[in-house]
């Protein structure tokens, strides 16, 4: 391609709507356009990127037999309604695009495809000889999402290969969960990515697998902890780990203090000179279930602890059915106004103890009338602990489960991990942190949405049983940016040579000189044809210009027909490294041939 004839358009500034490095240079590069919140035009050297990656993810998939499909993007409400997902994702949890058709039919728009896949499944699989079956697509998707952000990386449009397996029994699905795991694996490799499996949190499913795929990158979204000795990685909402030792107690006698002005665990620590680890907290959440039921909860963790939301979710999602409900519709720490609606009279917020009475809940129809009380397993072993007496201004001292408080009998997780706790599997590891942007997600989903749908097979006995299922998530757009976002230096993009929308440029410093453009031109025509795909810079611009072009752009190698072609040599100058060499013209092809072979196949190792 010659830039003279292309849509290249590149900006000096850093455009005022991006925050991290690789979004400011996708949009100085000419890569994409922002449309709309979330939702961006991939330009021609983009949509080649995004091609290449998607290649490579189907090479992969298809390599473990999976086949590629094509579902529908427009999907009718009733199979969500069969899954019981419609409400929560279009009112409650809103992520999913809503319409009403000219005949009143309510429709959405795809954020995810289970409920289309399973109704397929259950349509066309009957017995066990068809299965196991594993079908792919990689298109659009749309969610709503409440804070797109960072161009690619949060988009409300944007690229997934999701793919779906189906199983006659469990041991099958491990297989192909086993095969996803080496596939991605080799994806990302390929891509040019440095990435690490984690495990993740599968949600309220239940004991079902799941693993992410992250690329490293100080911008990313989600914490991943890992140890160094290679043997754990999770991301934080799944983590566990030991907690710090409690420090023991100095109150050996049970009795109530006047505590003022401590509503805070550092307040109360400055004023009895106490470890956070000596105190049980008391958080208030409230969670509202799809029937409408609303349930106080009331969680008690030790001092120095967090409250993993996640965990606390997936507790919360289990229970659903003792409050006559099948899933959740929001969680949350109740606000002040929320609370006094809920509330008959003010709770003695910062002074609670883990017997806060019943009696604070209003009496309503759809709020149920007691806590429910979990405790985290951290304060199990705490002796003559410091608690909130239930009333402001007053915290107890020397108290113990079993004596002044009875302990909930739902002893949970429900403890957020930390960089700085020592490993479970090894307690000389300590888990360090690190910041992840998720590109993968591969999930054991079991038999959740094939009950839903009624999705059967018949087994060798003969029996009609819900079918085993896999689900397997790419983000094609997400990793593209992603890729950008692990390599660039000042000057610009760096692509990893298996995915830059171009292996080379050639640049004409000078158009008016015609030993150049002759060179230019014919070498152009020789890399073309040998499969370097190669890009020629015949612009009426300096030769500064078309450097700095080049290096934004971030076309790994670089031609220039300068001074050299007095000896018979061009300048060829690589993106990542700088580095320049005078190659013969006659030996360009060869040369950057091996190059450009050698990369791939080092990215492939
Ligand atoms: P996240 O936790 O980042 O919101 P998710 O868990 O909702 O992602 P999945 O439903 O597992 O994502 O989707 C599969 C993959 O699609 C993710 O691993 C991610 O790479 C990508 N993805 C998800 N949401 C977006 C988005 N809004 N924009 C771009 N890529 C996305
Ligand atoms: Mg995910």
């Amino acid at each position: 391609m010659r830039l003279s004839q292309m849509l290249f358009v590149t900006l000096r500034e850093d455009p005022a709507e991006a925050e991290i490095p690789s979004h400011k240079l996708l949009l100085r590069a000419g890569y994409i356009r922002r449309i709309a919140s979330g939702v961006y035009a991939y330009l021609p050297l983009m949509w080649r990127v995004l091609k290449k990656v998607s290649n490579i993810v189907r090479e992969e998939m298809d390599a473990t037999g999976a086949q590629e499909c094509l579902l529908p993007q427009l999907q009718p409400a009733e199979l969500w309604q069969e899954s019981g997902r419609w409400e929560t994702y279009t009112k409650a949890e809103g992520i999913m695009f809503a319409l009403t058709d000219r005949q009143e039919r309510e429709m959405g728009l795809g954020p995810t495809h289970e409920e289309v896949i399973t109704a397929i499944a259950r349509d066309m699989i009957r017995s066990y000889r068809q299965l196991p079956l594993h079908l792919y697509q990689i298109q659009n998707k749309f969610r709503d999402e409440i804070r797109p952000r960072f161009g690619l990386m949060r988009g409300r449009e944007f690229i997934m290969k999701d793919g779906y397996s189906f199983h006659a029994d469990e041991a099958s699905l491990q297989e192909t969960y086993a095969d996803m795991d080496w596939a991605y694996s080799n994806m990302f490799r390929r891509c040019g990515l440095e990435f690490r499996a984690v495990q993740a949190d599968s949600g309220a499913i239940g004991g079902a697998a799941s693993q992410e795929f992250m690329i490293l990158a100080e911008a990313g979204e989600d914490e991943v902890l890992y140890t160094e000795d290679g043997k754990y990685a999770a991301n934080v909402e799944k983590a566990t780990s030991l907690p710090a030792e409690a420090k023991s107690s100095a109150f050996v006698l049970y009795e109530k203090r006047e505590t003022p002005n401590t509503n805070t665990i550092d307040k109360l620590c400055q004023f009895f000179k106490c470890s956070p680890t000596e105190i049980v907290k008391n958080i208030i959440y409230r969670v509202v279930y799809d029937n409408g039921r609303m349930v106080l909860v009331l969680v008690s963790i030790r001092g120095d602890l967090e409250v993993n939301e996640v965990k606390l979710y997936n507790e919360l999602a289990r229970l659903a059915p003792t409050y006559g409900g099948n899933a959740i519709i929001a969680v949350d720490i109740p606000s002040e106004q929320v609370q006094q609606q809920l509330t008959l009279k003010p709770l003695p917020l910062g002074y609670i103890g883990p017997d806060l009475a019943d009696n604070y809940i209003t009496p309503a129809e759809q709020l149920h009338p007691e806590f429910l009380r979990f405790a985290d397993r951290t304060v199990v072993e705490l002796k003559n602990f410091v608690t909130g007496a239930n009333e402001t201004g007053y915290h107890v001292v020397g108290a113990n489960w079993g004596e002044q408080f009875p302990l909930s009998d739902r002893l949970v997780d429900l403890r957020k991990s930390q960089a700085g706790d020592r490993a479970v599997h090894d307690p000389s590891q300590v888990l360090k942190s690190a910041r992840g942007i998720e590109v993968g997600h591969i999930f054991q989903l079991g038999t959740k949405y094939s009950q839903a749908l009624g999705a059967t097979y018949t087994n060798e006995q003969g029996e009609s049983v819900p079918l085993v299922m896999g689900c397997y998530g790419v983000g094609v757009s997400r990793l593209a940016q992603a890729a950008v976002e692990q390599s660039y230096d000042k000057d610009g993009i760096i692509w990893p040579v298996a995915i830059a929308p171009y292996h080379a440029i050639i640049c004409i410093p000078n158009i008016s000189d015609t030993d150049q453009v002759e060179v230019a031109e014919n070498l152009y025509t020789e890399l073309n044809a040998v499969g370097i795909e190669t890009l020629l810079d015949d612009r009426e611009e300096r030769a500064g210009v078309k450097f700095k072009d080049a290096d934004l752009v971030g076309i790994p190698y670089r031609i220039v027909t300068g001074r050299s072609l007095k000896v018979g040599k061009v300048e060829v100058v690589e993106r990542a490294t700088k580095t320049s060499h005078e190659i013969a013209i006659s030996e360009v092809a060869a040369t950057l041939k091996t190059w450009i072979d050698e990369a791939l196949s080092s990215a492939v190792k």
